[in-house]
């Protein structure tokens, strides 16, 4: 069989199991609209969540870096690549974390394939969440420790799987926000739970990080939690701080065995300085306008309130991240489009991405968005649901 017809066949099945992914192409900036082709679309699938993407000050400080630094990085941070402007923020990101230190990664992704990697080993335990985001999932491979799954947020489980592991270290990993269902890991539970058990608690912020806690701090922050409770945070650069990136936050040990062991951050070319730079000037903004986040909640609260009086099947969900549970895989591709057709953009969501009979819309609200917003959005989503008959 030659290379295409292999894999024309695997197209094909994808395609017949309504699983099959378009990219679509932006014409526009991020923004609570967007340009698709000839159309502005009301945007509600974008991880921007303070509306921080196209901001004057991370386009200025963005034009300034690359003024200075140039663009590209020029080598690993091992080499030659680490500048004043990763390490400023770097810096930053420390000190707003309450951590000793941080250090920048490329991506979200190869910052978890790298933690866990650098971490663990053959013979050690990887404890995951059911329905953490695939980079921990992958990272868990590459590792090549024991893969041990818990049922989503059930703490009994994960005792019990606890209490079976004989390896002496054991990792626990979750998202701190659910990426597609928005709800909260119970972090003060895991953390417990990781301390009796002496194990260690690795927290994937992805979601959290500049959205939820008083300073924005993220999901940890949201709990009260410190350090010494989750030793390894994660966040991502790209999501709430629109820009683009990632770090981990923690011990001054962690950080210097990262630098030694983490291959995904030793062996890839350092971020764009000028990304870096950007990161710096929304940290500011997340620090000095909390009024956004504050925004952004009353948003969660508007959408909530509308789409249950509208018994819309949402989740339980308190994040901008709020899914709209469909089931059928046709089904939610069908109701995307239909909103589409509106002048509404929010993705479908379907297997593996999700579990099976789980296909959904995950909407995302942003602090760019109005209240206003908000109601056409539930008022053409009610329209499609009954036209498509979507039920509670
Ligand atoms: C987006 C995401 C990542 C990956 O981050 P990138 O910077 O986009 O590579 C990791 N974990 C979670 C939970 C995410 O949602």
């Amino acid at each position: 069989m030659s290379l295409d017809q292999y894999l024309n066949g695997r197209l094909d099945e994808r395609r017949r199991a309504s699983l099959y992914r378009a990219r679509r192409e932006l014409g526009s900036a991020q923004g609570a609209s967007v340009r698709l082709g000839a159309d502005w679309l009301l945007n509600f699938c974008s991880n921007d969540y303070l509306g921080l993407a196209n901001h004057p000050q991370l386009r200025e400080a963005f034009v300034a870096a690359a003024a200075r630094f140039g663009v590209g990085s020029g080598a690993s941070h091992l080499v030659c690549g680490h500048g004043e402007a990763h390490h400023q923020l770097e810096l930053a990101l420390a000190a707003f974390t309450g951590r000793p230190r941080a250090l920048l990664f490329s991506t979200g992704y190869m910052a978890n394939l790298g933690t866990i990697s650098a971490l663990l080993s053959r013979k050690d335990a990887l404890l995951q969440d059911k329905l953490n985001h695939a980079s921990l999932i992958d990272a868990g491979q590459l590792s090549g420790a024991d893969l041990l799954r818990f049922k989503h947020n059930d703490l009994t489980h994960l005792q019990a799987r606890l209490t079976e592991s004989s390896a002496t270290r054991k990792l626990i990993a979750v998202d701190g926000v659910f990426s597609m269902d928005g709800d909260l890991a119970p972090l003060s539970a895991l953390a417990a739970l990781a301390k009796a058990h002496d194990a260690w608690l690795m927290v994937d912020d992805a979601h959290g990080f500049g959205v939820l806690g008083q300073c924005g701090a993220g999901t940890a922050e949201h709990c009260g939690l410190h350090g010494s409770e989750v030793p390894i945070l994660m966040g991502t650069l790209g999501k709430a701080l629109g820009c683009f990136g990632a770090f981990v936050a923690g011990s001054e040990a962690l950080i210097e065995a990262l630098i030694q062991f983490a291959r995904p951050y030793i062996y890839t070319t350092a971020l764009p300085p000028a990304v870096a730079a950007a990161s710096l000037a929304a940290l500011r903004i997340v620090q000095q306008e909390p009024e956004r986040r504050a925004h952004l909640h009353s948003l969660v609260a508007h959408f909530r309130a509308l789409a249950s009086a509208a018994e819309l099947p949402i989740g339980a969900s308190t994040t901008p991240i709020q899914p709209l549970l469909v089931g059928d895989d046709a089904r939610a591709l069908e109701l995307s489009q239909w909103l589409l057709g509106q002048g509404i953009w929010v993705s479908a969501i379907r297997p593996p991405t999700v579990p099976k009979g789980t296909a959904r819309l995950r909407i995302t609200l942003s602090a760019a968005h109005s209240l206003s917003d908000v109601e056409r959005l539930v008022e053409r989503l009610a329209a499609g649901c009954k036209q498509l008959q979507v039920t509670l």
